[in-house]
């Protein structure tokens, strides 16, 4: 069984995240999508809420799970029997990051190989980040993210 596995931030999930997640789940039997806890960065929803949103849009993908992870990614592909960590390209800036991630993680787990997704060219400007921004100012984010974490946005950003 070919298991990947999607880390990142979601914070929140994007139309551009889920366009990588529809094409690498037909890749693989299963793909999990795993929200990293990062103490680093002060994300806007907490892991549950991002966990939730996940679930909520990958809901009719049948080998689509959704998970949160500590630590390092190699270490959860490990324990999960995954040998695919699948990443999103966006533009040269994502680039260099990768690369060095990628190598990285297989000189630390050599049965885990990195798999990058071009991005789909309607998203190749999105980010969880402008999405955050975008919706700070009262913008409209409903053309870059899915409905129902469109009302997330709302609630936060009222609160
Ligand atoms: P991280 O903090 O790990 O970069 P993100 O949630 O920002 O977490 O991104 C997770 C992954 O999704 C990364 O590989 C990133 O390049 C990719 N990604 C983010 N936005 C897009 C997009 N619009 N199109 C394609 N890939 C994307």
């Amino acid at each position: 069984m070919k298991i990947g596995i999607y880390p990142g931030s979601f914070d929140p999930v994007t139309k551009g995240h889920l366009d990588i997640i529809e094409r690498s789940a037909k890749m693989m039997d299963m793909l999990i999508v795993a929200v990293l806890n990062n103490n680093v960065k002060s994300p806007l929803f907490s892991v549950e809420e991002r966990v939730n949103m996940l679930n909520e849009v990958t809901k009719g993908l049948e080998n689509v799970k959704v998970d949160s992870f500590s630590g390092l990614t190699v270490d959860y592909a490990r324990k999960n029997k995954a040998t695919v960590i699948v990443r999103g390209l966006r533009a040269v800036t994502d680039f260099e990051y990768e690369l060095q991630m990628s190598q990285t993680n297989r000189i630390m787990y050599s049965d885990v190989d990195t798999i990058f997704l071009t991005t789909s060219l309607e998203y190749a400007y999105l980010s969880s980040s402008i999405v955050k921004e975008v919706a700070l100012y009262g913008g409209d984010v409903s053309k870059f993210v899915p409905a129902c974490v469109v009302r997330e946005i709302h609630k936060k950003v009222n609160a």
